[in-house]
């Protein structure tokens, strides 16, 4: 048996005449660029999520940058966010033009609350946290943090499209949030694209039109923006996905739950720990283990992919030299990257593979020894 990462193909398979029908709808209709695919399914999220508006734009990176932009943060600005999570978060960040301050993680592996206060100065504009690997940021302390300092609250919802906290959708808490349509996302293209999502409608517009060159009527550039929009075809897949998307989220969560009874007991691993009154979504299911290279090479020579999310803290990265910043000074960050593991996690995966993994796993203890 061999236990992909991920299998897009196989999710593909499970809803092929739906997929096709969209695609070929778009070439038949020849609406490539915007259109009637966009507003159909910027309109199906947002209703989803409850919320006012959705902007779809070019990928999830680009989410980001628009939406600091049209908040006006730029240069002399410092915006929050958190150590461990993909580039995207910070580099957006500093293409604004402003700062990134970053928080080390608690053992959520989402943005450490109790160390924020002591990173904000007269120059903090906002607080980026992300709900990495579909785990809820604990967004009641950010609220208040941001209520209280008078800073915005920006959600990167990339990992978490429908992850829950109170019973509350992650990406309806701030400002304004973003998402990524990735294809290995929870709801993914099939090739990149995301959105903005928002209740405010200044922010709405101005995002909407930053990312349409400036323009919400054709040839009336009211500023100078940029072209990142999102493609009709992937805008059509994606209404035919959002559909399976909760039936998806709901396999996530019995994969991680039926990992989760098969690893217990194995006192090297520390299994991935949910916080309350929270749904996880489980876009990663992430195990921390001192001897984490050996497992990996372990499992893959059993024919099973692993990752690694991410294998260098955000600050500890080259292109963050300039910040100054040593491993002491995001010691939980630091001390996971040499020890997460990310096992195979999809919605199609079986019982079996799951079985086959934790299977694997525990053979790889008695072997090497404590
Ligand atoms: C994927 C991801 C992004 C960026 O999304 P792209 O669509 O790849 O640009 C941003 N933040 C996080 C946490 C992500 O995982």
């Amino acid at each position: 048996m061999t236990v992909p990462f991920v299998d897009l193909k196989k999710q593909y398979q499970s809803i092929q005449p739906e997929i096709d029908k969209a695609i070929q709808s778009v070439i038949d209709n020849t609406a490539f660029v915007g259109g009637p695919y966009v507003k159909a399914f910027e309109k199906e999220f947002a209703e989803k999520m409850g919320m006012r508006h959705c902007i779809g734009v070019a990928n999830g990176t680009d989410a980001i940058y628009i939406v600091l932009k049209m908040l006006g943060i730029g240069e002399g600005d410092e915006v929050i966010t958190v150590a461990n999570s993909w580039i995207s978060t910070s580099e957006t960040i500093t293409q604004a033009g402003a700062k990134p301050v970053f928080v080390d993680v608690d053992e959520y592996f989402t943005i450490d609350v109790r160390q924020i206060e002591g990173k904000i100065t007269s120059k903090t504009k906002a607080i980026i946290p992300v709900h990495i690997y579909g785990q809820p940021a604990d967004l009641d302390a950010l609220n208040k943090i941001c209520k209280a300092r008078n800073l915005i609250l920006i959600e990167d919802c990339a990992q978490a499209h429908f992850s829950e906290y109170r019973g509350q959708y992650t990406g309806t808490f701030g400002r304004a949030s973003t998402f990524s349509f990735y294809p290995g996302k929870n709801l993914g293209a099939y090739g990149d694209a995301g959105c903005i999502m928002t209740n405010d409608d200044c922010l709405a517009e101005k995002c909407r039109m930053y990312a349409n060159h400036g323009a919400l009527k054709k040839h009336h550039h009211l500023i100078e923006g940029i072209n990142s929009r999102i493609d009709s075809l992937h805008a059509s897949i994606l209404s035919a996905k959002l559909k399976h998307l909760s039936h998806w989220n709901g396999l996530r969560g019995l994969h991680a739950r039926r990992y989760t009874n098969s690893l217990q007991g194995i006192n090297e691993i520390t299994l991935p720990k949910e916080r309350i009154k929270s749904v996880h979504t489980y876009h990663l299911y992430v195990i921390k283990t001192k001897r984490r290279d050996e497992l990996k090479a372990h499992l893959e020579q059993a024919g099973i992919e692993t990752s690694i999310h991410y294998p260098t803290a955000l600050p500890l990265l080259p292109c963050y030299q300039y910040l100054g910043h040593s491993s002491g000074d995001f010691p939980v960050a630091h001390a996971n990257q040499q020890e997460i593991l990310s096992l195979p996690m999809f919605p199609e995966l079986t019982n079996e593979q799951i079985e086959f993994v934790s299977e694997s796993i525990r053979t790889f203890y008695p072997l090497y020894g404590a």
